[in-house]
Parts: C-alpha cells; structure tokens; sequence
C-alpha cells in the first residue's frame, strides 16, 4: 500500500478504567481527543511534560492500548488495505508492524544470552529457524552489537541493553517503531549510541517515533508534536516548535540548550536569524554576529 503515511491517528480518546477520579464518575481522560499522521520513513518527536499522555499515545499507535474512542490506522507496505485498531483481527499485525522500545532495559530482555534475547520474538511468531538466524545476525548487526551474539545479558551496559531490546523488535522486521524514552535511563555515551542507531535506522527506512524529554533529541526530528493535558498543542518542525516561546511555557517546557544560549547572546548582540536548535546552527549565528560586528570568527579582529 503506498499511502504517503504509515499510521493515521483519527480523535484519539483514552480513559484508564482505574484513573483516580474513576469513581467520582469525572475521568479525565489520559488521551483526549488527538488525531496525528506519521509519515512513512520519517522521524517524528514527541515531547510533553510528566502525565501529559505520551507513553498512554504511543500504546495506542502501536496497538497495545485500542482506544475508547477514534480509530487508527496502520498502512502496512505489503497490505492493500490498512490495519485498523477496532478490528481485533489486525491487532497481532499492529504489534508487528509498530515495535515499541521503553525505557527501562532490564524490564524488556527475557534471555540471558544476547541471540537467544534477539530470537525470541520470531520463534514465537512460528518464523522458520533459517530465517531467524539471519533476522537476529542482521539486527545485531544494525545496532552494533554482532561481537556480543553469546554475550550474558546481564553483563551488558545499560546501553548495550537497549540495543539488544532494539535488536529484538528489528528481529519482528517493523515498518515503523515507537522509542518511549528509551534514551532516558542511559547515561551520555549509551544516549549517544542509542541515538546513532535511531539515526541509522531511519537512514535504512524505518519510521521512527522518539518520545523524548531531551530537547536536543527532539530537535534532530522532520516533525515534534507538542502533547498537553491529553491533547495536541502544537506540531511543526522544530524550528517552528522551539521557536513558539509561548507554547513552551504553557506546556513547562524548554527550547534546546543551543536556542537559549542563542536567545540570550541576541539581546546583547544584533544577530540576523537568532534561531538555532543546534550546535552547528548556533555557531553560524555567532560566526556571521562576529563578521557583522567586525570580528572574524576565531577572535581575529578584521580591522586590526
Ligand atoms: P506521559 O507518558 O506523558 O508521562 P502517560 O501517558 O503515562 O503520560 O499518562 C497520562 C495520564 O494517565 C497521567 O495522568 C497518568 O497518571 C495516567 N496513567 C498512566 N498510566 C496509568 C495507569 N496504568 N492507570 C491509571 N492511570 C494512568
Ligand atoms: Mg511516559
């Protein structure tokens, strides 16, 4: 099916049954109404703060939560007709279609050996044991850990970890796949490498969904979707979504550290395009304000 998107999310609605006003018959629900499209082979970010309904969006967009009400819709590229999460026959195809990675590794390995780790999903999915060998070689091979196939789990960095569960849910051959702040629990260098494989993965065409609180993460997206109280509040690039200072504050959030830095050097400094959402950006800015104010960049003065 070549629909331009992979998952088309119509009026989401989802209350947990044991919300704490459950009782009092005023459920607030944790998904309220949101409708968003990820677009095949893209990288979409989600960012909102604690409770705004993040984790609850994405295991309705993987087919783990089916909403109350609203519906979504799941093209698969080797289907005529897209999934659809109220029809309970599609579910098991969902999941297959849109893996999930949470945040915590050690709740998401169930071998102790890394290939065994790997193999599990496709054994249970009845895949042929040729098959699983090469799935398990190739997703090892995609997260960088094909030296570690008889490794103990258990000895693993908590990073390492995280690219083995990543291994396993490449292993079910997803089409799309859903990290919930599964950079969150890693320290820098596990971040870093969890993102690289989040980058390589999209290179290789994998639609990737990053739920993050690092704005950094997000800014490195085609698309973020500002989530609030259970809604939508905003969805733009991230230039267009770091530089809506308004919607950052009603939703308690920050621009990338770069944006600050740059917002702050342009009060004192006349910049020409004082918006940067990364390292390489900011630098520009600062090099052309040095050109502009008659200093080479490098702490050259071109009129000395
Ligand atoms: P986020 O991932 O953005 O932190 P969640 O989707 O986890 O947000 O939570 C959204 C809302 O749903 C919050 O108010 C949270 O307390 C509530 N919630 C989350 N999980 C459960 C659950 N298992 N039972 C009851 N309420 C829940
Ligand atoms: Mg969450």
């Amino acid at each position: 099916m070549s629909s331009k998107n992979i998952i088309e999310a119509k009026n989401l609605i989802f209350t947990y049954s044991d919300a704490p006003d459950a009782l009092s018959g005023k459920v607030t629900a944790a998904v309220n109404d949101i409708s968003v499209d990820i677009e095949r082979g893209s990288f979409t970010a989600i960012i909102g703060h604690n409770g705004s309904g993040k984790s609850t969006l994405a295991k309705l967009l993987s087919g783990i939560f089916v909403p109350n009400s609203g519906s979504v819709q799941v093209y698969r590229s080797d289907c005529d007709m897209p999934l659809d999460c109220n029809n309970e026959e599609h579910n098991f195809d969902i999941r297959k279609t849109v893996g999930m990675v949470f945040q915590n590794p050690d709740n998401q390995l169930v071998a102790t050996i890394v290939e065994d780790d790997v193999a599990f999903a496709p054994e249970n999915l009845g895949v042929e044991p040729s098959e699983i060998r090469k799935r398990v070689d190739s997703a090892l091979e995609t997260v960088g850990l094909i030296e570690y196939s008889g490794h103990d789990t258990h000895k693993l960095s908590g990073g390492q970890k995280q690219r083995v569960a990543i291994a396993g849910i490449l292993a079910m051959n997803p089409e799309c796949i859903i990290f919930d702040e599964s950079t969150a629990m890693l320290d820098p260098q596990g971040r870093r490498d969890i993102m690289d494989t989040i980058l390589s993965l999209r290179k290789k065409g994998v639609t990737v969904v990053l739920i993050t609180h690092y704005m950094n993460e997000a800014a490195m997206a085609d698309k973020v979707v500002v989530v609030h109280d259970g809604r939508v509040a905003f969805e733009g690039t991230p230039k267009q979504v770091f530089a809506n200072k308004k919607i950052l504050s009603e939703c308690s959030l920050e621009p990338p550290q770069c944006s600050m830095l740059i917002d702050k050097l342009s009060r004192f400094i006349d910049c020409d395009a004082p918006c940067a959402i990364n390292v390489k950006e900011a630098v520009e800015v600062i090099e052309k304000a040095l050109a502009k104010h008659g200093i080479m960049p490098g702490g050259e003065d071109k009129n000395a």
